[in-house]
């Protein structure tokens, strides 16, 4: 007796919910024995027990299915396999949002940041004399701004440039800020100086070409004031969250990353600003996120539209250099903008709207 179309079409469909529901019955077991396999801390792939499994299945295939059809199938089922057990077994990274959904949020002085706030960083690139401090956090206080940069410990291209005022400049940096009542942000750049960040400033930079110093960030793991990382020269997003992880799995929590541009082949900016890497960083970690709108341009004119896009991206704050007399400055003089030009760059953020505050 011949079958109608409709019959052998509704016999397919439930073969179709035989296998499906066999695949997953397998399924249940290949994750039994990635469990085992985790516990015994043996690889999950095991190419002979694989091809055994091969051979046996066409030596015991009836046809009509040829021999390398059977184990074309039969290896997409394994290697589906595969994926579960390794997607069972994921280390899932302290600082990623899967591990933790809701946005860590920071708080230096009583600003908060992450979560919806978001903060203003901006100071000289280098601390060089009371005056140019005070000068900059008199303009930063006016407008309202709460945190101050200013580096300490320069790492420099050349061993011959300026190379900051080390101790001294910290020292400097936190007398003046008390005076003003800012939070203060500068670099360290040895692992053994974290106690001395701790007893003067508020933040640990950890510039850019430190973000694979593993010292440096387990050091920084152990210190209990913030750490602002920045990312590397030529990191990807990858090696940049890892290098969080770092800090985060010493037992410092508070993480914030700083896109400040990667080296690319264009020469109109001193880096690329990646805009993406804010979008990405946001879904994939619940650090905050900020963005340098000088380092990532190396210029002084376009420094309103980068950080426009940062914030209507998602950031949760901008770094900025701000020097009284930028031509002198011993350090980034052609991308430090002077007071007016702050003001006007503040200014034009806050009337953007995009800066909550
Ligand atoms: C800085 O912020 O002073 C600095 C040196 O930046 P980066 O590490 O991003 O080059
Ligand atoms: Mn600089």
């Amino acid at each position: 007796m011949s079958h109608t179309l409709e019959e052998l079409r509704e016999k397919l469909n439930g073969i179709n919910h035989e296998l499906l529901m066999l695949l997953n019955e397998r399924a249940e077991i290949v994750r039994s024995i990635g469990e085992i396999k985790e516990k015994q801390g043996v690889p999950k792939f095991d190419p002979v027990r694989e091809r055994a499994m091969l051979e046996e299945l066409t030596r015991k295939n009836p046809g009509p299915f040829k021999d390398a059809e059977v184990k074309h199938i039969f290896k997409e089922i394994f290697i589906a396999s595969l994926n579960l057990q390794e997607e069972d077994h994921k280390r899932q990274l302290l600082v990623s949002r899967k591990k933790q959904p809701e946005s860590t949020v920071i708080d230096v002085q009583g600003t908060l940041i992450g979560g919806g706030s978001q903060v203003m960083i901006a100071g000289p690139c280098s601390v060089e004399s009371y005056e140019q401090l005070r000068t900059v956090a008199s303009a930063l206080k006016d407008a309202g701004i709460k945190v101050m940069r200013g580096g300490a410990f320069k790492p420099r291209t050349s061993p011959y440039d300026f190379q900051g005022l080390g101790i001294e400049g910290l020292k400097m940096l936190k007398e003046v800020a008390d005076e003003f009542g800012l939070a203060t942000i500068s670099e360290i750049v040895h692992p053994a100086h974290i106690e001395l960040a701790e007893q003067y400033i508020d933040i640990i930079q950890i510039g850019a070409r430190n973000m694979q110093n593993f010292e440096l960030l387990k050091a920084a793991g152990e210190a209990n004031i913030p750490v602002l990382l920045k990312r590397g020269i030529a990191a990807t997003l990858e090696e940049f969250v890892h290098a969080a992880e770092y800090i985060a799995v010493g037992g410092n929590s508070k993480v914030m990353l700083i896109e400040r541009g990667i080296r690319t082949y264009e020469k109109w900016t001193r880096n690329t600003l990646d805009i993406s890497a804010v979008p990405l960083l946001k879904q994939e970690t619940h650090l905050p996120v900020l963005v340098d709108v000088s380092h990532s341009t190396g210029r002084k004119d376009i420094l309103l539209p980068c950080a426009k896009a940062a914030l209507a991206a998602g950031a949760d704050g901008i770094m900025a250099e701000v020097h009284p007399d930028p031509q002198t400055a011993l350090s980034d003089a052609a991308q430090q903008l002077d007071i007016p030009q702050f003001q006007q760059l503040w200014e034009g953020i806050l009337q953007s709207g995009l800066f909550a505050k």
